[in-house]
């Protein structure tokens, strides 16, 4: 269990993390997304004991992360967005010197750096120089050096840029598989879509302020529920006369238009979502969809900066 009370980190000029805090089970895949400059590399870096709060604590299990920084490294692992490999060290040499490190006992390193290796198709890479590898084997590579000492907190920094989409198809598989063995994950993306697949969690920064924190995975709004339903509409032509309808309908709240689609919450049952679909026809708004939608994370990030900005 991760636990932040009261974070607050200044960089000379500017307050980057105002006082945040929150907690993170074990076992949870987090999502950490917000605009440019929200502080979200700020967090994770104080997350991994690299830099230290201006006041505040972190605390992994019973570690105190700022002041205790030497022993959560041995618990905690950070891939930064922009890392470095040693390029004229093979990939089974670069694994073998993290587990040197790491203090991985000298009869268990063999079999750690295969299992690791395997964990991400890496093996038969494994006597390839890592300034010879792609992009997305070189992104592997990073990550196995990071979990070869099975650290309990991983915290990935945008891990999917760059990737082409089976790379990135084969790393949600393997956060997945992390979770699945107990690791607790933060991830920051741009990719919205991507972390929908895995992240349990979801924690939306901007300004250095946590502006939603949602348990992702167990909240979805199903089309059963005599309650609010998500629903997402595609309409031909400009949107603005859906977006006049919706807002003007009794049953309708939150509405807003990414680009595609415009999202409204309905409250009501199926009836209520039958009703608003005749209407919306009747009205001669050419629908081209029309669906019940989860609590989508593109939602949640959306919604959740909309709802800042009424708040200036
Ligand atoms: P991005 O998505 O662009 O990577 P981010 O959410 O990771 O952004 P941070 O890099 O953590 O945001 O930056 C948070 C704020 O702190 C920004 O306003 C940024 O300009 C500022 N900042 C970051 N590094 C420094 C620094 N070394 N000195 C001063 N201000 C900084």
């Amino acid at each position: 269990m991760i636990k932040v009370s009261n974070l607050i980190f200044d960089y000379m000029t500017k307050r980057a993390l105002h006082g945040l805090s929150f907690e993170i089970e074990k076992g949870s895949i987090v999502a950490l997304i917000g605009p440019n400059g929200a502080g979200k590399t700020t967090l994770m870096r104080c997350l991994a004991g690299l830099v230290k709060p201006f006041s505040g604590e972190i605390y992994l299990n019973d570690i105190n992360v700022a002041e205790d920084s030497r022993n959560a490294h041995r618990h905690i692992s950070y891939l930064s967005d922009v890392f470095g490999l040693y390029d004229n060290l093979t990939a089974r040499q670069c694994l073998r010197y993290a587990a040197l490190a790491f203090d991985i006992p000298t009869g268990e390193i063999d079999q750690r750096v295969s299992e690791t290796a395997a964990m991400l198709n890496l093996t038969e890479h494994l006597d390839t120089y890592a300034g010879n590898l792609s992009r997305g084997l070189r992104q592997r590579l990073a990550i196995a050096l990071g979990i070869i000492h099975k650290p309990e907190f991983i915290i990935l920094d945008e891990p999917a840029s760059g990737l082409d989409p089976e790379a990135r198809l084969e790393l949600s598989k393997l956060f997945v598989a992390l979770k699945e063995q107990g690791h607790t994950l933060l991830i920051s993306s741009h990719i919205l879509a991507e972390l929908e697949d895995y992240a349990t969690d979801v924690i939306v920064l901007n300004a250095g302020r946590i502006v939603k924190y949602e348990k992702f995975g167990s909240k979805t709004t199903s089309a059963d529920t005599n309650n609010k339903i998500n629903i997402a509409l595609r309409v031909k032509g400009s949107p603005e006369q859906a977006i006049q309808f919706l807002e003007e309908n009794n049953s309708t709240s939150d509405i807003f238009g990414d680009g595609t689609y415009i999202h409204a919450a309905v409250w009501g049952t199926e009836n209520e979502l039958c009703a608003l679909l005749r209407a919306l026809i009747k009205a001669d708004i050419r629908v081209i969809e029309f669906r019940p939608e989860k609590n989508s994370l593109k939602t949640a990030y959306f919604e959740t900066l909309k709802e800042g900005e009424e708040h200036v």
